[in-house]
This record gives C-alpha cells, structure tokens and sequence, in this order.
C-alpha cells in the first residue's frame, strides 16, 4: 500500500530530489514556499506528486498543510523535514532579526511539522520522521553560527523525541549531508568546488539524489530511532 509523504521545501534542491525518488511508490505531497513554477514543474512528473504552499516557519501555515494531507488522504505516514535557508555571516555581523530568521526557518519549522503532524501518527500507533540536518551541526560551519545552532537543535529534537515517540512506533532520524550540488551552494567558484572535491574522500560533491536514497532507506526500515546519519561522501570522517 503506498505510504503518505509530506516533503517539506521540495521545490528545488534536495527536497525536489526526495519528492521524485519516493513518489515512485507513494504518495508526496510536496510542500513549496516561494518556488511555485518548480514545483508545478515536479507535479507534472508523477501522478503521485501533490504540491502544496506553505511557510513552514508559520504555524497557521503548517497547520493547513496538515490539514490539507489529513482531509484529503487520512493520515501522514512520513514526515520529511528538509525547508531550509543558509546563512553566511560574520559572527559579530549576526542581528537579532538574522538570527531569528534563521531558527524560525530552519528549526521552529520543524518544532510545528512535528507537533502537527504527531496525533495522527500517534493515533496510527505508526510513523517515520526525517529531519534534514547538516554536517555542521555536528562539526560546526566558519561564517553559519545561526545555521549550525539551528541544525544542532534540529539533532537535539531528533534524539529527544525518538525516545519519547518510540513506545508509539514513531521513529526519528536525521540525515546530515556535507556539501551537496543546489542552489544553496550557488555561490561556490569552480575553485571553491575543486578544493572541496580533494577534501571529499568520494572526490566529489553530493547530488540530492544521493540524500533522496537515504531516505528511502530510512522509510523502509524498521528499526533505526535517534540517529543522525552523515551522508557526506566521508568529508566528516
Ligand atoms: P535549496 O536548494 O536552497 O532549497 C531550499 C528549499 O527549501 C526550497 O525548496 C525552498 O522552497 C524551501 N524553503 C525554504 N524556506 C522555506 C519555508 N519557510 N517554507 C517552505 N519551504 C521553504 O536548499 P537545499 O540545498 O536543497 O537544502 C535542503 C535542506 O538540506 C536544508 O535544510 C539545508 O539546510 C540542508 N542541507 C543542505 C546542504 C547543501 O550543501 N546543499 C548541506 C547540508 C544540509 P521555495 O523555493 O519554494 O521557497
């Protein structure tokens, strides 16, 4: 029977890549912000493919995806936590209002999906959730204090929460990719990219396609609760 997927930020990147791998045998309904062109452009290439906008960082936003899911289809089988922003700044360069957009974007996001979605999952006694982390949560990122403090907190939920959902057969996990091929590394020189790929015991960056196999993976299992899963071509070995 095909699961029921919510992607959160699946217009581009790698949300658009862990749309198009699982809606090969389930329903995703593809969540976007800004990007509506993408993602009807992702909706046309499955039947599977449901698209829906909504700040993630807005409660009342995340509250009428969920609603949207759970009216249409009945339940929520997955969650995939993946909407996210960077920030490059100087740590001395950060503002109240820097910072504040970045936690309610990238961590808050996920405090409300979470908190939205759980009654149903914990109703169907069922349920998988997968945040997108980063390697700099746990290895730290120069000029992305806000972003590592956000994907660190991210971790911390994921751990916190797997033992708290586990009696009601919820699993969380996180997947922290090290540097992969989207827009978000948009500003990289060709330089840049080259010093990464010899940093990168693989020789390359990663493809979203790459963390879209993960979490497949993680879908499938049954066993797996609390772990952050470095997806990262060995860059943080
Ligand atoms: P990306 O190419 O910049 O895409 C970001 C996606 O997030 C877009 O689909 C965007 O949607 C969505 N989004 C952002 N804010 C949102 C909001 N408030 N509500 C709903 N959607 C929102 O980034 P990416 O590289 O695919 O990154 C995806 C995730 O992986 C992020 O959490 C990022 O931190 C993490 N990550 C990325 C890398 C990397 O090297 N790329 C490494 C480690 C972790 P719209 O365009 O429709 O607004």
């Amino acid at each position: 029977m095909k699961k029921v997927i919510i992607v959160t930020g699946a217009s581009r990147g790698i949300g658009r890549a862990i749309a198009e791998e699982l809606s090969r045998d389930n329903i995703v309904v593809a969540n976007y912000n800004k990007s509506y062109d993408m993602a009807k452009s992702l909706s046309e290439t499955s039947e599977n493919i449901d698209i829906f906008k909504a700040d993630v960082s807005n409660r009342m936003e995340v509250k009428s995806l969920v609603n949207y899911v759970l009216d249409k289809y009945g339940k929520v089988d997955v969650l995939v936590n993946n909407a996210g922003i960077a920030q490059e700044k100087l740590f001395q360069d950060i503002t109240d209002d820097d910072w504040d957009n970045v936690i309610k974007s990238n961590l808050y996001s996920v405090f409300c999906t979470i908190q939205e979605v759980v009654p149903n999952m914990i109703s169907n006694k069922s349920g998988c959730i997968i945040n997108i982390s980063s390697c700099y949560s746990v290895y730290g990122g120069p000029f992305a204090v806000a972003y590592s403090a956000s994907k660190a907190g991210i971790d911390g939920i994921t751990k916190s929460l797997a033992k708290e959902l586990a009696p009601s057969h919820i699993r969380v996990n996180s997947i922290a990719p090290g540097a992969i091929n989207t827009d978000m590394n948009a500003g990289l020189t060709s330089n840049d990219i080259e010093e990464l790929n010899s940093e990168i015991p693989l020789g390359r960056l990663g493809e979203g396609a790459d963390i879209a196999r993960c979490v497949r993976w993680l879908v499938k299992d049954n066993y797996t609760t609390g772990q952050i899963i470095s997806v990262d071509g060995g860059w943080t070995v």
